[in-house]
């Protein structure tokens, strides 16, 4: 069991990588906090666990919203006693150039995708720093190192996401907090089939020139995302400090 009794908070657990990723934790002897802004995504993900023996709470909270999060983070530490574990997950796609996009949606996406990852890093700081442990794993993406057509506010998301990883690794290491980030390709989740749907008159030919793209020319499934998270979380990561690390088929050197 490579998370014995850890305890783990996963936002947007609800649906694609972050319920995977909650489904393999608790296999693995975690118990897993399940946020999401959907209640019955976030509930079906808690009972899927509890079905196989795991332990999962569900809470509720928009990762944009201070109240919410900041009662979350109380709530899980009320229950468990500590997080071992966060894991910034929860996010939104954007389609579109600049001159397409209207400021309502890029101000959503910056949101969500950016400040969705400080305020449950902020609230679960203060917990790792007295414990002087802890691992926070941010959902990066691997548009955050290459050009890809009509992604402009999803990619400058997913490369602020890199930049804080870095920058939260360095103000954090003297706690003894590991934070990395993950650049997944693209992975077939519910997230990338609203993608295909909003961004190609024919969902089908933009898979396939999705799946030319990656070397490995095939979509990834959340399982491979999640297995890296995995690793992320657990001491077996022990060295990796600030890193990014790839999911991506080879999606990269497309
Ligand atoms: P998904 O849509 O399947 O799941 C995302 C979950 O986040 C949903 O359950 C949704 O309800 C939840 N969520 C959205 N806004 C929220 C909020 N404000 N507060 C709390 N929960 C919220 O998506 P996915 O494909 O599993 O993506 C998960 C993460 O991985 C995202 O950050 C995404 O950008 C990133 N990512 C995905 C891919 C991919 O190809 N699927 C590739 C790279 C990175």
């Amino acid at each position: 069991m490579r998370l014995h009794d850890k305890i783990c908070l996963i936002t947007g657990a609800g649906s694609g990588i972050g319920q995977s990723a909650a489904l393999l934790f608790a296999a693995e002897g975690a118990c897993v906090i399940v946020n999401d802004l959907d209640e019955s995504k976030g509930e079906a993900t808690v009972e899927a666990i509890q079905a196989d023996g795991g332990t999962a709470l569900f809470v509720h909270a928009d990762v944009t919203r201070p109240d919410e999060v900041s009662a979350m983070t109380e709530r899980a530490v009320a229950r468990f006693g500590r997080i071992d574990v966060l894991f910034n997950n929860a996010g939104i796609s954007g389609v579109g150039t600049l001159h397409e996009i209207e400021p309502d949606v890029w101000d959503r996406i910056m949101e969500i995708n950016i400040k969705g990852v400080y305020l449950p890093s902020k609230y679960v700081l203060p917990h790792m720093m007295e414990r002087g442990q802890g691992s926070i794993i941010n959902m990066s993406s691997c548009v955050a190192e290459i050009g890809l057509a009509r992604r402009a506010s999803y990619a400058a998301t997913k490369g602020a996401v890199l930049a804080l990883t870095k920058s939260m690794q360095v103000d954090y290491a003297p706690y003894g907090i590991r934070v990395n980030a993950l650049l997944p390709g693209t992975i077939l989740t519910p997230f990338v089939e609203d993608y295909l749907r909003n961004a190609y008159d024919d969902p089908e030919a933009g898979l396939a020139s999705i799946r030319k793209r990656q070397l490995s020319e095939q979509l990834g499934r959340p399982e491979d995302v999640a297995q890296a998270a995995l690793f992320l979380a657990s001491d077996d990561s022990r060295f990796m400090m600030g890193s990014p690390l790839y999911i991506d088929g080879g999606a990269v050197f497309g």
